[in-house]
């Protein structure tokens, strides 16, 4: 068998492929790294794969020894080329030319899950969209167990941080509100052809099986939340007038006190949970007005 290096050389010389950066292609090339991916992803037979950005199909293959299906979705038509050469021979694997938002995920697990149990998102993500597509993959409410992706290190940093931590922002709560997040495993950008600016983390997000903290309404929550990171110098009673949702000061300043916090703190400070408290007295407030 060769390595991952030898096989990414040899289809990029092949098919005279040059990484397209502005769809973030950055091929990994380390045997060990894919081993820890597939490792964390603890994926068996009875498992149906969906893998974001397969590229030339370097963890794909492994996805494919080691799942019931693998369902692999790529934006980059020369990379579907490959793919489609590459791996003819399975009949458990599906791929799409499609970009990842757009695509309804919510059908195609449908349409596919047949008599598989579980299903799990495994991926080398493209950095450029890297928020959009695990905002897409919580929001969308799927019936997924894990998601286990290559980010670049600042996001895995921001992600995994506790609420109120320094490194934390609007993601860390939007994350923890949905699942459990952990570092998996530092990855040098030596990793990858061509090497990225920037290091990387492997990172695993096991979906909760209802969201961490009661709420009356989520759009209030998130918008509160992303107010109060927009300008985080900034106190939590000018993140909420930021919002728009309310724009008496003297109201948000009661509603802060009446949850038992400092009218002047900021709202990097606050907990999931006062963030939820919050959400709700300021969503019971607006709806009595
Ligand atoms: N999985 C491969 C690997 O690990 O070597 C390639 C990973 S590379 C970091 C990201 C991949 O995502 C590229 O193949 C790129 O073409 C693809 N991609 C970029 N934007 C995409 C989108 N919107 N939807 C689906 N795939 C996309």
């Amino acid at each position: 068998m060769q390595s991952s290096l030898e096989d990414t050389k040899f289809i990029l010389k092949k098919y005279k492929i040059t990484a397209n950066k502005k769809l973030g292609q950055n091929f990994l090339i380390d045997d060990e790294v894919i081993h820890n991916i597939v490792e964390a992803s603890n994926i068996n037979r009875n498992d149906l794969v969906i893998e974001i950005g397969p590229g030339l199909g370097t963890l794909t293959s492994k996805l494919l020894e080691n799942a019931g299906k693998v369902i692999a979705i790529e934006l980059d038509k020369k990379m579907i080329t490959i793919l489609e050469d590459r791996f003819k021979l399975y009949d458990n694997f599906i791929l799409l030319n499609q970009d990842i938002l757009k695509v309804d995920l919510k059908k195609l697990i449908k349409d596919n899950i047949s008599n598989l149990q579980k299903v799990k998102i495994v991926a080398n993500l493209p950095y450029y969209i890297t928020t959009p597509i695990i905002m897409k993959l919580l929001e969308d409410r799927l019936n997924i167990e894990s998601i286990t992706v290559m980010v670049q290190k600042e996001v895995a940093d921001r992600i995994t941080a506790r609420p109120g931590d320094k490194l934390s922002g609007a993601i860390t709560y939007s994350v923890d509100y949905y699942a459990k997040a952990e570092k998996i495993v530092f990855v040098d950008k030596k990793s990858f052809i061509p090497s990225p600016e920037v290091d990387s983390e492997v990172i695993r997000l096991t979906i909760r099986e209802k969201p961490k903290v009661e709420l009356l309404d989520e759009e209030t929550f998130f918008k509160i939340i992303k107010a109060s990171f927009m300008q985080r110098r900034k106190t939590l009673i000018n993140g909420i007038m930021n919002s728009g949702i309310i724009k008496d000061k003297q109201k948000i300043k009661e509603i802060i006190e009446g949850i038992g916090l400092d009218a002047n703190i900021r709202g990097e400070k606050l907990t999931l949970e006062e963030f939820a408290n919050l959400s709700n007295s300021v969503y019971k407030t607006i709806s009595k007005s």
